[in-house]
């Protein structure tokens, strides 16, 4: 699997729409790719900010859950290139 195929993937892995062996795959190339490893961190932080905003965790009264969700994390939004 190539980076790019992986990266195009990482998303349907974390909302789990992957077969178990294409997962597999995606698993196995995050393991040896650092660039790809750094995706799925920034993407899985990403995805968690996302589901606590709309479960109602964490957001403050104040702010709205699509702006938080849309919210981008410090430290972590330049590192996707
Ligand atoms: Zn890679």
């Amino acid at each position: 699997m190539s980076c790019k195929d992986a990266i195009h993937l990482i998303c349907w892995y974390l909302e789990g729409k992957l077969s178990r062996s294409v997962a597999r795959e995606v698993e196995i190339h995050v393991g040896e790719c650092k660039d790809c490893y750094v995706v799925l961190e920034a993407a899985t932080t990403t995805l968690e900010a996302y589901f606590n905003a709309v479960e109602g965790k964490s957001v403050p009264d104040d702010m709205p859950v699509h702006q938080a969700a849309l919210t981008p994390l410090p430290a972590q939004a330049n590192k996707v290139a």
